[in-house]
């Protein structure tokens, strides 16, 4: 039993009335997430999620999963499959069992028999052409069928012939009866069932003819007993005709629905159609590509449920449009990180550099925090030698102006360590830079009195010797935050650097983690270890940079 809460958004605030009003036996409160399985689940599906299920939760109610099966040609098991993963993945619980619309095609059809006895539904031989062609227009009213008027027997009669399989696709469709002069171009008699000699992915060949979404869906929520059966804006002009199937439905309560704004997130595409052609077109390297706004590939990428549930919080669930910042989900996910996960130092692009004064052999052992933020996460002993790692942008032969990282002749401390000067540069016969040599300040060691003494620069390093070799994969955006429709292909539009692979070397504390686990680079980001990562390869994913730390990188690997 429920009780009115205070409202965080229009839905909460309209539940409430119902509350008030006593629309609902006990006050209950019942809403469903209802995914048709013809792809997978993207970034504008964890809000409907989120608030699906967050209703359910903060109104003492639950929620249902219903796979909105009707359309037998574009659905597959895999995507169920998927769509329950995420939905699980995203820390949500459905009420058992997961239903179906499929599992009601026998009562749907009953309903629509019912529609034709009260007169409400007749059986057209157009085709679907002549049906389009006499719809009208807004300023015109459409004509209605010659098959308009048929009896009520008839009608019963050429509708169990269709189901029986009588008939070809296309031959005979049923209709609603409403009225088709109607301004709202919805209600012109709509099409509520259609003939489709289909095997369909959970009832085979039982059924020949399926229900259209608009006659499905009302009365689905009202046999699974919904009550709020929430949807996206597009869905405000169906309204009526959401109620108007309902009457077929003789339960006192009936379910009501309620509209809410799509999320569109800049960079990011949310429409499955266009997803899968860049899967098909192998753009990318599945559903999962840790590029792609599916939830599998922004899980693989290495988002975490917590980030994307904040990210929810925050947008707020509104009527009107709008279009998310990428940054705004970005934060989400370093505001979840910053304290959980350990910091280690891995070297993205590297460039050798040799302390010519410390001893060959000699091998020290630097103290480290694991999270500056979170002590509680201990320390640990990080490897330091005369051969070292750092990172090629952190070394500029000319120095820019600012530039107070490693120079000719200047000094710079290395996190945890000491201070160098650099003397010298060694190329290779192409002008590359093989070697950066410089001398060790063996007095300013980190945790000694020597360390006091300031230099402007800090760097992250690896040792040469401790270096673990790992494949770092670093993404862009696959579409420009401020993308627009110049005419070309959406296609033709993807970021050609949306993902550069570099060859890094990591800190050895890299190889006591496993797939899944996540860190922050020092300076460089948040990173996950990838799953195709074996005995030979460890394969991180950035998840996201610190800050801008991208255009500098892309600029070098160019
Ligand atoms: P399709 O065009 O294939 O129907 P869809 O995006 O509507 O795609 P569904 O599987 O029907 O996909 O969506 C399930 C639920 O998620 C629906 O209630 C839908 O309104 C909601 N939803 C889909 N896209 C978004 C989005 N961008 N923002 C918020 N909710 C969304
Ligand atoms: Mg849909």
């Amino acid at each position: 039993m429920s009780e009115t809460k205070s409202a965080s958004n229009f839905i909460e605030a309209e539940i409430n009335k119902d509350i008030e009003n006593n629309v609902y036996e006990n006050n209950r409160v019942l809403t469903r997430f209802p995914p048709e399985p013809n792809g997978y689940l993207h970034v504008g599906h964890v809000k409907s999620i989120c608030l699906n299920f967050g209703l359910g939760e903060k109104y003492y109610g639950e929620t249902n999963v219903r796979f909105d099966d009707t359309n037998p040609t574009k659905e597959d098991v895999e995507y169920v499959n998927s769509i329950l993963y995420d939905v699980k993945w995203l820390g949500f619980h459905w009420k058992e069992p997961v239903h179906y619309a499929s599992d009601y095609f026998p009562e749907l059809y009953e309903y629509a028999c019912k529609l034709i006895r009260m007169g409400l539904a007749y059986v057209d031989d157009q085709s679907s052409e002549e049906i389009h062609d006499t719809r009208g227009d807004l300023e015109h009213p459409g004509v209605e069928s010659p098959w308009r008027n048929r009896s009520v027997e008839e009608n019963l009669r050429l509708f169990k012939e269709m189901k029986e399989g009588k008939y070809k696709d296309g031959e005979k469709v049923l209709r609603a009866k409403i009225d088709m002069a109607s301004p709202n171009m919805v209600m012109r008699d709509p099409v509520l069932y259609r003939i489709l000699h289909v095997a369909h992915h959970r009832t085979g060949n039982e059924w020949c003819i399926y229900p259209m979404y608009d006659f499905a869906h009302p009365l689905s929520d009202a046999i699974e007993k919904i009550t709020h059966s929430v949807c996206t804006v597009e869905f405000e002009e169906r309204r009526p005709l959401y109620n108007w199937c309902l009457q077929a439905y003789e339960g006192k309560e009936k379910p009501r629905q309620i509209e809410f704004a799509r999320l569109n997130v800049t960079t990011m595409i949310t429409s499955k159609r266009k997803l899968r052609r860049l899967v098909e077109s192998g753009v990318v390297s599945g559903w999962d590509d840790p590029r792609m706004p599916t939830i599998s590939g922004i899980r693989r990428r290495g988002y975490t449920p917590e980030s994307l549930r904040h990210f929810c919080d925050l947008i707020g669930v509104a009527k009107a449009d709008s279009l998310v910042d990428i940054g705004m989900l970005e934060y989400c996910i370093r505001e979840d990180l910053k304290k959980k996960v350990p910091r280690i130092m891995t070297v993205i692009d590297p460039v050798k550099v040799v302390l010519t004064n410390y001893p060959e052999d000699k091998v020290e052992y630097m103290t480290m925090e694991n999270n500056p933020e979170d002590l509680s996460m201990g320390e640990r002993k990080v490897a330091f030698g005369r051969e070292l790692y750092i990172e090629r942008e952190d070394f500029m032969e000319v120095p820019a102006r600012k530039f107070f990282r490693m120079t000719p002749g200047k000094e710079v401390r290395l996190k945890g360590a000491y201070i160098v000067r650099c003397d010298e540069v060694i190329k290779d016969e192409n002008g590359e830079i093989k070697e950066i040599h410089c001398t060790c300040d063996m007095e300013t060691r980190s945790g000694t009195p020597g360390a006091d003494r300031k230099v402007k620069g800090t760097l992250h390093w690896v040792s040469a010797k401790d270096a673990v070799d790992i494949t770092a994969r670093l993404y862009d955006y696959m579409f420009s935050p401020d993308d627009e429709d110049d005419g070309r292909d959406f296609i033709d539009k993807v970021n050609p650097k949306s993902l550069i692979i570099m060859k890094s070397k990591a800190e050895s504390a890299i190889k006591n983690y496993k797939v899944g686990d996540r860190f922050q680079f020092l300076r460089k980001g948040y990173f996950i270890i990838d799953k195709d990562t074996n005995d030979n390869e460890i394969v991180v994913n950035r998840i996201v940079g610190l800050r801008d730390t991208w255009a500098k990188l892309q600029k070098k690997t160019k």
